[in-house]
Order: structure tokens, then sequence, then C-alpha cells
């Protein structure tokens, strides 16, 4: 038997009005989706536990079969741990974006965050910006590191864990209210800005009419966590398929391969079916057991607040990765097991996630259950099954008996 996640990071949503009441799940035109679910367990499964932040930190790490409130240490670790930075037990990272604010204002604290993500600007670009903040802002203890697109790091030496926004979760306020208490942070924030503002890269993405990632932004401090390895509690053997560096780094801490697909960028144009190829050679071909691929589009465009575009992506991953999957498999001959669900909602009209419960889509290749006519919000509830505690899931997936 091989095993198979499709994670849609952020897919689950809200009734929208202007989609007749409808989700984007439910607008999407998701044939493969549709097929799978009438022989499928459908369910509703609650990924982040109560009195946690909704993340695709926590959320995931629920869904690959940890409990976050035993394993989670913040979120910027585990992406340190994808790039191979060192970090000692008592060092403190720190998630630093590359994000947009408003120029118009003469004081930083007055300007607004108009894009948590620049644009969704690229790694190159964004190489060009961090080395330009790593001299300008060169300080003993503290180090940045390049991640990927708008997202990378900074390492502080014997740092502490401190209270910090998330910058998606305020777009389009003003700042002042939000920004870090600790001094150094701060300030270099209010600096990052000076540096940035004028930087070629950023009068290049001006002038092409893109957002220019004119500030850093710290958040989402943690220290480094200690998960058990996937292989040791499961028996199989795992690999991680994403574009995103948290999901690496939740990988890497599990002791999974992190397998690089050629295209694959966390943005609606990444490569789906390089993904859907790369999973189904990793589990006939290369020796996997489990793989697990994110798919970060749905987020993104929930959080862009564009309910067109998250169908769009919808129906990429049902298309290009779902469906060539499934007969991929079919024609090999070999029982698979598919799990398909998200990390957390990401609504379009709230732009950030929330922590409600999300549907999940479980396929067995070998056995048929009676389903559903489609996968979706509301289906997830109508069946009445609910896994409160996702980091079971898994178990649920794997077929393990859980004592
Ligand atoms: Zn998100």
């Amino acid at each position: 038997m091989k095993y198979i996640v499709i994670l849609c990071d952020g897919m689950a949503d809200e009734p929208i009005e202007e989609l007749g009441g409808r989700t984007p799940l439910e607008a999407a035109r998701t044939m493969n989706m549709d097929h799978l679910a009438k022989g499928s367990e459908i369910g509703m499964v609650r990924t982040v536990p109560e009195g946690m932040a909704p993340g695709s930190d926590t959320a995931n790490l629920s869904v690959i079969g940890y409990d976050p409130k035993e394993y989670y240490t913040g979120r910027s670790p585990l992406e340190a741990l994808s790039i191979g930075a060192e970090m000692a037990p008592e060092d403190v990272s720190f998630r630093c974006n590359l994000v947009t604010l408003s120029e118009e204002e003469e004081r930083y604290e007055d300007r607004h965050i108009l894009d948590h993500s620049s644009g969704e600007i690229s790694t190159e670009e964004a190489a060009e910006l961090l080395s330009a903040l790593s001299e300008g802002l060169k300080r003993k203890g503290y180090t940045f590191y390049v991640g990927t697109s708008y997202r990378h790091l900074l390492i502080r030496e014997k740092g502490k864990v401190v209270e910090l926004t998330a910058p998606h979760d305020i777009l389009t306020k003003q700042i002042g209210g939000y920004l870090p208490e600790d001094e150094v942070l701060r300030e270099m924030m209010v600096r990052s800005y000076d540096i940035l503002k004028d930087h070629p890269v950023n009068k290049k993405r001006r002038a092409e009419g893109k957002n220019p990632a004119n500030s850093a932004w710290f958040w989402g401090a943690g220290t480094r966590p200690a998960l058990r390895s996937f292989e040791e509690k499961n028996g199989v053997k795992g690999a991680m398929i994403s574009a995103v560096d948290l999901l690496k780094g939740i990988a890497v801490g599990a002791g999974m391969d992190n397998i690089i697909v050629e295209g694959a960028n966390g943005g609606l144009d990444t490569n789906y079916a390089g993904k859907a190829q790369t999973a189904v050679k990793a589990l006939t071909e290369d020796g996997y057991d489990f793989v697990y691929v994110h798919i970060e589009a749905p987020d993104e465009m929930g959080h862009q607040g564009s309910f067109r575009d998250k169908i769009t992506a919808i129906e990429r991953i049902d298309e290009q990765i779902i469906g060539p999957v499934r007969s991929s498999f079919e024609k090999s001959g070999i029982d698979f097991r598919m799990l398909i669900l998200p990390d957390h909602p990401t609504p379009v009209h709230v732009r950030t996630h929330t922590a409600d419960p999300v549907p999940y889509l479980l396929y067995d290749s070998t056995k048929h259950f009676d389903g559903q006519d489609t996968y979706s919000e509301r289906t997830g509830k109508q069946t009445g099954i609910f896994v409160e505690k996702g980091d079971r899931l898994m178990d649920h997936l794997l077929e393990k008996t859980v004592q």
C-alpha cells in the first residue's frame, strides 16, 4: 500500500455571495475530486487545536501526525531547519518577510501594510535585498538567511522569544500599533525601509508596476523543535514535495526527504504537473511509501482576497495533480490511499487564516465507501464524521491501530 497526502494550503473557505452562496471549493470545476468523493470517506478534522493560532505551521504539524500542543515551538525555526541554518538550543529565529508598505507618509509608524509578500517577489531579487539588509543592519549576534520569495530569516544568538504580529493578519492597516516592543527589532525594521526604499531592485519593480519590497517585517519567533522521526513513528519511509521552507523544515525535523520539483514556487503558476509526476515516481520507483504533496497557491489567493484566483488554483490542483496521480496508480495497479485536505481555511473575505475544522477526503483504491457527490466544506459536515484531534488523522490514513 502506498500513501499520499494532497495538502491544499488554505483551500477551505466560507460561502461567498458573489458565488451564489457557494465556497470556492464548491464553485470550482473539480471532476477528479468529485469522482473520488463518491467512493471515499469524507469528514471534518480539527487541525488547529483549540487555543492555538491558526497557521500553516501548527496545522501542517497536525496533519503530518505531530500534536502541535506538544511539538510546536514557532514557525521560523522550522524554516531555519529547511535551509540548514545552524541553531543552538538557546538561539531564537524570526521570520523576516519582505513586505510592501505605503510610501506617502512621513513617519515609518504611520505607513500601512499593503502586501505581506511584495507581489510574491522572486528569490533572486529578494536575495539582493537581503544582502543589502545584512550589510546595512550588521549587528553582533544577528544573522540574516535567504529563504524563498518573500520569506526569509533572522537568527539571534541566545535570544528571547517575543510576541510579534504576522503581517498577513494586518493587511491594509497602519503599522504603528503592531511594531515589535523589542527595541533592536523595531529599529532594524525602521532602518530597513531606508535601506530598501530606493534600492535598484525596487526602482525596477516600481517601473514594472510591481509592489516594491520596501521593508523587512519580523514575526514568528521560536526555538529549535524536537520532532520524532516520521519513519520510526510510523514504519513508513516518507518524502515531502513543497516549495515552501516551512514545510521543508517540518520534513527535515521529522527525518523525511525533501524532493525538489523544478518550477515549483508556491505561487498560482507553480508546476502542478511536475509535482504530480514527482510524487508518483517517488512512490512507484524510488522506494518511498508515503509522500506529502503541499500546494501553497490556494492560501496565497485567499490572502490576496481573490476568489477567482482561488478557484483557478483549486481547478489546477484537481486537473493537474489529483487526476494524474489517480490515473497513474490505476494504470500501474499499485494499491494506494490518498488523503486530500487543506491545512486550515483562508477565507477570501477574511484574507487570513481561521481555526475552523476543515473537510477531508480519504480514498482507498481497495475499498468502497458510500461517499458524497462532491467534496466540500458542506459535504464534510453532512457525514457527521469528525476527527477532533488532527494528529490522529495520520494514524487513520496509515491504518495504524491507535491504542
Ligand atoms: Zn497563509
